[in-house]
């Protein structure tokens, strides 16, 4: 790893500044994706521009019919959140089957959002539940901010603030996952809402992609058996050492159905 300088700015405007400031200059969270690329020297950072001191950041709260949660808000704190855990629970499923206990208890929404790792589990939620992401600048939705492998919308010195979850009437996630790292060979998150029903998929491509044809099968009728015979096809699939193309094509209809009946209770 090379020397770099670390700032522990107090705002996030602070932070903004910072990285205005030096252009080989990165945002830390909490470092569960990114000391692992610093170790590797796959990226080499002049300045490191922490957001453990932005108080701002961090924590769950509900608005009308959202829950925004703070960009620097732990996977353990959304998965223990009374207010997650009420109102989409399927989001609190989601983050408590994040990694280990130490990647849950460092690492960060927003961190996982900006990194987009395409086996990451947020991406799957945030365009699952048609979530919008807050910066330091404006709003993405969550459509339009998965733009390739690793990947985002962001600019190089943008901030991540929040993220807003509409409230669902019925979401679950289902998730196939590595049994070493618990990073999804793929997984589905699956809302209804009153707008309709969205399904999108993590782990199976490049990013996290939705399936219409899935999504209007279940707006018809929202069961697993409205599932039969709607398939992915398998041609721009992931293919590695965890899965063949063509078995992560069957497991996004597997995973599909198991997150519609865990939505149905
Ligand atoms: C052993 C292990 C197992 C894991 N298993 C899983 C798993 O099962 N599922 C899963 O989804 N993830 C998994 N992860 C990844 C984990 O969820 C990370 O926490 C997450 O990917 C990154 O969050 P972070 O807060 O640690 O970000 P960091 O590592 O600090 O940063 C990651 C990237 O995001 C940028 N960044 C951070 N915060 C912001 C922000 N607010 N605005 C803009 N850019 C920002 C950084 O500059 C950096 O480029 C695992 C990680 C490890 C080490």
């Amino acid at each position: 790893m090379r020397e770099f300088n670390y700032h522990r700015p107090r705002t996030v405007a602070e932070a903004a500044a910072l990285l205005k400031g030096a252009a080989g200059a990165k945002l830390l969270a909490g470092g569960q994706s990114l000391l692992p690329v610093l170790k590797l020297e796959m990226a080499q950072p002049t300045d490191l521009v922490t957001l453990s001191g932005i108080g701002e950041l961090r924590g769950v709260r509900v608005d009308g019919n959202k829950v925004i949660i703070g960009a620097l808000t732990t996977h353990s704190d959304v998965a223990s959140s009374a207010d997650v855990k009420r109102l989409l629970p399927g989001l609190a499923q989601l983050a408590e089957g994040i990694g280990d206990a130490q990647v849950r208890n460092r690492g960060t929404i927003g961190g996982s959002l900006a990194h987009a790792d395409p086996t990451a589990d947020y991406p799957a939620a945030a365009l699952g539940l048609g979530a919008t992401i807050q910066t330091d600048r404006r709003t993405i939705a969550a459509d339009d901010f998965f733009t390739g492998l690793f990947e985002t919308a962001l600019g190089a010195d943008e901030i991540i603030t929040s993220v807003h979850f509409p409230l669902a009437e019925k979401a679950a996630y289902a998730k196939f996952a590595n049994h070493a790292s618990r990073y999804a060979i793929v997984g589905v998150f699956v809302a209804k809402t009153a707008q309709g029903v969205r399904v999108a998929v993590t782990g199976a491509g490049p990013k996290a992609f939705r399936v219409p044809a899935m999504e209007k099968a279940l707006g018809a009728s929202f069961t697993a058996a409205a599932l039969d015979g709607v398939t992915v096809a398998a041609a721009d699939l992931n293919e590695d050492g965890d899965a063949s193309a063509a078995y992560r094509a069957n497991l996004v209809s597997v995973m599909a159905r198991r997150a519609v009946a865990a939505a149905l209770g």
